[in-house]
């Protein structure tokens, strides 16, 4: 077990007032950390000295500032497999996921890197004679990151390195389920030698967020999470003129046309439901089908299905690991218990597992004749479960592919041009892909949803530089 991992405010370990522990969802008998939990003094101070911490980051040239988050990305490229096993034991996804994962936040660190000394602006002539315009891109201030459990390490990267790159302060407040990999950035913050102030930590559960939300000095606030606690947020921080950025969850699509390659199609249903026990935001939940290839598509995924294994996250045969929690469990359940009561017809699973060690498996999920109206499909599950619907045709699948409120990301699998492009055009979700996944991203274009799924500007590539900075217009006349 580990030693108490401490709160980081002010370039400082503090201890806080009452303490959390966390144990791994593979293995209930192994404590994986525990941490300290914020008081309401470290909330306080953790805000005060971001404001102080502002003049001394923006004295930093952009080189210095390239240099440390380009130090930090090597050294977490060098302690990746330390720090997947660490993830995977507190989250419980898989190693492999749990490397890629530690491997997105080295590129996002060293993407960064390189945006700290290319941060744009324009320079205009004016409309009126004699006047030059410069259109000049700066930091925003404070910026309080309140991130989800579900890719705990990665999520928090992708905030901090462009925030720190366009000379923000940052606080975060991570999930109180996953507190030991973040408290792993403060290190990380705190050994390439990021000056007091400049990155907080706070660990604790919603009253922590709640608390640092109450604070003044705030000029950002940055979420991922579900969406009811995204419209909490939103409903402080939007009438004090908080600058805002809501990543929520999604209930993503999957087309699959009539000529769609049925191998591959398959295989990115597995992958993109599955996988990670289905708690991805970009998971896909409902797959849409053209009754011309339905039956031979749920008979190739039944198939396929019933060969996964699920277990101990850490074991190299584990396709996939647990539900994150027992509280996620209940959750699930709860969903399964809501189909069976609505008479949905299941395919495949909808049980809990057992292993040798207690944790909280659950088996992949496959319903049929999927409908809008069915709680199942309305709402986002988080986990290992997924509706096949069936479409009389291409326009059918189209319309039930935007037929819910949230909008983050939607995928098609066809052979046809026309029909990928008609797909592209018509759909209203933040990301497409086209014979891929509705799973996985780049690093360097943005990331996040429409609709329901998500507001303000989007995370990562250009959508950082929007949010983390903002524009000042400077006229110089003679
Ligand atoms: P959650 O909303 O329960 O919690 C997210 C964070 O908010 C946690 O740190 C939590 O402690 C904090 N929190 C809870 N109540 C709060 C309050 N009243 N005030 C301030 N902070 C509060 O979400 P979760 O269960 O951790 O994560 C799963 C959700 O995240 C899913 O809905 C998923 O779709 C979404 N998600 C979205 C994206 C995206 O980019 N769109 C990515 C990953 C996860």
């Amino acid at each position: 077990m580990q030693d108490i991992r401490l709160n980081y405010v002010n370039g400082s370990w503090r201890s806080g007032e009452e303490q959390g522990e966390r144990r791994n969802p593979s293995d209930q008998n192994d404590v994986v950390a525990r941490f300290a939990i914020a008081s309401s003094q470290d909330v306080r101070d953790a805000v005060a000295a971001a404001r102080k911490g502002l003049s001394s980051w923006r004295a930093m040239s952009p080189q210095q500032r390239c240099d440390i988050l380009d130090r930090v990305g090597s050294e977490i490229a060098r302690r990746t497999d330390e720090l997947a096993t660490l993830l995977s034991r507190e989250e419980g996804k898989t190693l492999p996921e749990a490397r890629a994962e530690v491997t997105k936040a080295v590129h996002t660190f060293k993407y960064f890197s390189g945006e700290a000394v290319r941060v744009g602006g324009a320079s205009l002539p004016s409309v009126r004679a004699g006047i030059d315009v410069d259109v000049r891109r700066e930091p925003v201030g404070v910026v309080a990151m309140i991130t989800p459990w579900n890719f705990p390490f990665s999520i928090p990267c992708w905030k901090t390195a462009p925030a720190l790159a366009f000379g923000n302060c940052v606080i975060l407040k991570p999930s109180e389920l996953t507190s030991a990999i973040a408290w792993e950035l403060a290190a990380l913050m705190h050994d390439a030698g990021v000056p007091p102030g400049v990155f907080q930590l706070l660990m604790g559960d919603g009253r922590v967020g709640s608390a640092l939300l109450e604070e003044p000095g705030i000029d950002a606030v940055s979420f991922t999470g579900s969406a009811v606690v995204g419209q909490k947020i939103a409903s402080r921080a939007v009438p004090r003129g908080i600058k805002l950025q809501l990543e929520l969850g999604g209930k993503n699509p999957l087309l699959v046309a009539s000529d769609a390659d049925m191998n591959k199609a398959v295989d990115a249903t597995i992958k993109g439901a599955f996988y990670s026990s289905g708690q991805r935001c970009t998971a896909s939940s409902r797959i849409i089908v053209e009754s011309e290839i339905h039956d031979r598509f749920i008979d190739e995924l039944v198939a396929r299905t019933a060969q996964l294994r699920v277990g101990n996250a850490l074991d190299s045969s584990t396709h996939i690991g647990p539900l994150v929690s027992a509280a996620q469990l209940e959750r699930v359940s709860g969903f399964i218990e809501d189909a069976a009561r609505e008479g949905v017809r299941k395919a495949f699973g909808g049980e809990t597992v057992q292993r040798d060690t207690e944790g909280f498996f659950f088996q992949p999920t496959i319903y049929l004749d999927g409908r809008m109206g069915q709680t199942i499909n309305r709402e986002e599950v988080f986990g290992p479960v997924v509706s096949v619907f069936r479409a009389g045709d291409f326009d059918e699948a189209v319309r039930i592919a935007n037929d819910t409120p949230y909008g983050l990301s939607a995928g098609i699998f066809t052979e046809t041009h026309s029909k990928a492009r008609a797909f592209m055009r018509a759909s209203r979700s933040g990301m497409v892909t086209v014979n891929l996944p509705t799973v996985g991203s780049d690093y360097h274009v943005p990331f996040g949803g429409n609709g329901a799924s998500g507001y303000g500007p989007k995370e990562m590539g250009l959508g950082a530089v929007e949010f983390y900075t903002q524009t000042k217009t400077i006229y110089v006349g003679d």
